[in-house]
């Protein structure tokens, strides 16, 4: 059955049209799913009953439960979800100066392998559809008592993994009729699905791309990332070169920075050189140590030198703050536990 929440507007005009049912349904439909932020058919109470039967019969809505919540003395909070077939999602919501963010979950699992991170360890079990991403910042919303104004796709899963589903959910996100989010205020993170990065370049979504980049060379980001065993870097790069030039949003590069591994000057002044003549941004990432892993984070010093070296040579650069930290563990460890 399809998830109602997961329809456009258009398909959802379509849909009541072949019920015989007047169009402007459809705006009561969407506003109930989407401004209302309803979790039953059953609350949309100016519809006629037989159509809220119709609708029950016929579609099904996926609507996410809250199992966890855990609150920082920043004021982070850290979310567990369960979805309806027992399933788990966790998503986190970030107070900044400019306002507040949530960092969502694009798949269940992960099938990227990547071997710094927590959420893959399970492997992947199912894509979200557009309806539970979005219910992932509703949900949060509601329970916070907040409006959500930013957005980052950095949570458990690769998004341009499940590339349908990330773009009908940024449209229906950015939807006039719906939460009417800001194109710009949304980024995506990627590991880097070099088809999939072009793919998404086409959309002409104004969004920001973040590509996981982690090493300045092929053969030391094939020991991180299994996908740089698939796509090398410079393909990579020249992928990430023509989305800003589809798009003119200037790319943002990840950098995790694990001690011993990718944190030597030498690897910094390779990254100044590899991205030299770009206008992008590097965010440095101090690796969050997984339980299952023996990674370590570089001493803040040599973190703090490291973005130094990328500024002299010419590369915009900042150290990703540390939100959260008293109630850390990293990202995908709460499913974890819950999967024990
Ligand atoms: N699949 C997407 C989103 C992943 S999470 C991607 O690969 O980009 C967002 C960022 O956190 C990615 O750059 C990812 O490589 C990084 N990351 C994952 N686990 C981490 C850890 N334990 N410490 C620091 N960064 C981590």
């Amino acid at each position: 059955m399809t998830d109602l929440r997961s329809l456009t507007i258009e398909e959802l005009k379509t849909a009541l049209a072949e019920m015989g049912q007047p169009s402007f349904r459809a705006d009561q439909i969407f506003d109930w799913l989407h401004r209302k932020k309803v979790r039953s058919v059953e609350e949309m109470s100016n519809l006629p009953k037989t159509l809220r039967e119709t609708l029950e019969r016929d579609f099904s809505l996926s609507t996410l439960t809250l199992h966890t919540r855990q609150i920082s003395r920043d004021g982070t909070r850290k979310y567990l979800f369960l979805l309806p077939d027992r399933q788990a999602v966790e998503s986190v919501l970030m107070h900044y100066d400019y306002g507040n963010t949530v960092c969502i979950s694009s798949q269940v699992g992960c099938r990227m392998g990547c071997r710094f991170c927590a959420s893959t360890i399970g492997g992947l079990s199912r894509n979200l559809l557009p309806g539970e991403m979005l219910e992932q910042i509703y949900r949060i919303e509601e329970d916070a008592g907040i409006t959500v104004n930013h957005l980052v796709v950095m949570g458990t899963g690769e998004p341009l993994d499940n590339l349908e589903n990330l773009t009908r959910f940024i449209r229906l996100l950015t939807h006039p009729a719906g939460k009417n989010l800001s194109e710009r205020n949304i980024t995506v993170s990627t590991c880097g699905l070099v088809p999939q990065i072009r793919l998404l370049a086409q959309e002409h979504l104004g969004i920001t791309l973040a590509l996981s980049l982690h090493a300045p060379d092929d053969a030391l980001r094939r020991t991180m990332m299994p996908i740089a065993n698939r796509y090398t870097i410079a393909e990579t790069l020249a992928a990430c070169d023509d989305y800003f030039a589809a798009t003119g949003r200037r790319m943002s590069y990840e950098y995790s920075l694990v001690r011993g591994v990718n944190d030597s000057p030498g690897h910094a002044l390779a990254l100044a050189a590899l991205l030299k003549g770009r206008n992008c941004h590097v965010n440095l990432i101090p690796v969050n140590p997984v339980a299952e892993r023996s990674y370590e984070a570089p001493r803040e010093a040599e973190g703090a030198h490291f973005q130094k070296l990328l500024e002299k040579n010419g590369i915009n650069a900042t150290i990703r703050k540390r939100m959260g930290a008293d109630i850390d563990g990293a990202c995908g460890q709460l499913r974890r536990r819950l999967m024990e």
